[in-house]
């Protein structure tokens, strides 16, 4: 048990008006931790922070060889601390700790990715038709407020902390308010990687914290990953002071499986593409398309399969699925499996919450078949282990319906026939296309979406892109006058 505080111009601070919040373990819904709550005056003495970092302070000077030097001295902090790391981000959400291992090396790699590439951000040099010499420079944007969701909270952290230092940028990062402690701890780190005061400032709280940082005049930019509900306020609250806007929502991805696929490791890749992490995924597969020749058999082999996934508490080992990461959570999913059954599809495995296991929040991995594209388990995001299995005649249905959501962050096809996989690349509207696989991404590749799950991309050269501005230098070099008024 431990009172957090937040990280704010290089100090440790409470919120101004005191407030608090407890953060649980969702395996046992105990208190674990509390951190502060802050307002809208904590988040003006952090954006005023960054501001200062930016504007005046040392950050601005420092070469991108230097910035590069502080992003892989991070990188190996992480490394050094991944085990305990690892440990918290589980106590914290809940997931298996397994993946928060995978997740810490991830973060790990992200901050050396950007380490690397802040020594070859360039501007160019144009062609143009005069006596001129014209050339852009790449620059920050200036100070980014970043909002994160609580399904991968050290990595989230990641993916917007590096390409912001990466590009020179100075930052005010805020935690989801079920998952603030990673980032809390990684912050215990920036003194002696080198990141000065007032560069990344980490304020904790609810709702209205974020709010505050996306309204405040003085944030040129604000990257969002979270719910479509909350991506849209942003978008509006942003208009007011113009800021430049990322955002990251989430999905109703289709898995499409053709009946020439390797049929096991197909059954492997619908449950792993939509059970991994709880289905906490904003990528999670969770519209199976199932070509109706293998239909049946498909559902008896992944229900068959279901069973051997190991629901418990994250931090034993052999566990393959957590529980949801708050009562919240858990009442989304509940309602949503009510709604599924209401609906008239039909559950060929799980379907509710497990008791045997405490009070925390654990949930059966749900299959529901004969799931028609219209129903409700079909087009809204659940952000749960819910599979909904929908049946296709030919690849025209499996198309339309895969491309049938406002959706569009991820997509999957299994098939042997290298045409038909291509052409259903090519057909489908989303931000990642796998084929034979799902899940997998590297911080080499760009990652975000297409249609309403939201637009600008993160990792790889794309992700710093987000955070600098293009500046266009024209040099006379005819040393004569204009001449235009005679
Ligand atoms: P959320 O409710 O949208 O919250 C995300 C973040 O926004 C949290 O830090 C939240 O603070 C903050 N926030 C809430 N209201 C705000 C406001 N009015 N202004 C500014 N910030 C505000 O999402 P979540 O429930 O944490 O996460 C689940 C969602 O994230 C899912 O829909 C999922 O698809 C999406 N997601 C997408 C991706 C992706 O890469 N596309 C990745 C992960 C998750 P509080 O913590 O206090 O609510
Ligand atoms: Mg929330």
């Amino acid at each position: 048990m431990r009172d957090y505080q937040m990280f704010i111009n290089g100090e440790w601070v409470d919120a101004e008006a005191g407030r608090r919040f407890d953060v649980l373990n969702p395996a046992t819904a105990e208190v674990i931790a509390t951190a502060p709550a802050a307002g809208a005056a904590d988040v003006n003495r952090a954006v005023v922070a960054a501001r200062a970092a930016f504007d005046d302070g040392p950050w601005r000077g420092t070469t991108s060889q230097e910035r590069g030097r502080i992003l892989f001295r991070l990188s190996q902090w992480v490394r050094d601390n991944a085990a305990r790391l690892a440990e918290l981000e589980t106590l914290d959400s809940g997931k298996p700790i397994v993946e928060s291992e995978y997740d810490m090396n991830d973060v790990a790699t992200c901050f050396e990715y950007y380490g690397g590439l802040a020594t070859k951000i360039t501007g160019q040099v144009l062609q143009v038709p005069d006596n001129a010499l014209v050339f852009t420079l790449k620059e920050p944007v200036g100070v980014a407020g970043q909002i994160i969701p609580w399904n991968y909270p050290l990595l989230m952290a990641a993916w917007k902390l590096a390409p912001a230092l990466c590009a020179g940028c100075t930052t005010v990062l805020k935690p989801a308010e079920q998952t603030p402690l990673t980032a809390l701890e990684l912050a215990a780190a920036f003194e002696q990687v080198g990141l000065p005061p007032g560069v990344v400032n980490i304020v904790t709280g609810f709702g209205e914290a974020g709010a505050a940082i996306v309204e405040h005049p003085a944030v040129d930019k604000i990257a969002f990953t979270g719910s479509q509900e909350v991506g849209k306020l942003i978008m509006k609250n942003a208009a007011p002071t113009l800021k430049r806007v990322t955002l990251e929502l989430g999905g109703k991805s289709p898995n499409i499986f053709f009946a020439d696929a390797d049929f096991a490791a197909a059954v492997d890749g619908a449950l792993f593409g939509v059970f991994i992490n709880q289905g906490e995924v904003c990528s999670a597969g969770s519209r199976v398309l199932v070509a109706r020749s293998i239909y049946k058999d498909f559902i008896e082999a992944m229900v068959e399969k279901a069973k051997g996934i190991k629901v418990g508490p994250g931090l034993d080992r052999d566990t393959k699925m957590g529980p949801l990461v708050s009562a919240e959570q858990l009442a989304r999913v509940n309602h949503y499996l009510d709604i599924g059954r209401r609906e008239g599809a039909r559950v060929a495995s799980g379907g509710g919450r497990l008791t045997d296991l405490g009070p925390g929040y654990f949930v059966q991995p749900t299959i529901f078949f004969d799931v028609d594209n219209s129903m409700t388990i079909a087009r809204e995001e659940i952000f749960g282990p819910v599979m909904s299995v929908i049946p296709f005649d030919d690849e025209a249905e499996a198309l339309r319906l895969a491309n049938d959501t406002y959706y569009g962050l991820a997509a999957a096809v299994w098939t042997r026939d290298i045409f038909k996989a291509l052409r259903t690349v090519k057909a489908l509207r989303a931000g990642i296309v796998w084929v034979n696989h799902m899940q997998p991404t590297y911080v080499e590749a760009p990652w975000g979406g297409y249609k309403m799950s939201g637009f600008g991309r993160e990792l790889g050269p794309w992700g710093a892109e987000e955070y600098l501005e293009t500046k266009q230098v024209y040099i006379n070099l005819n040393e004569e006058r204009i001449g235009w008024y005679g």
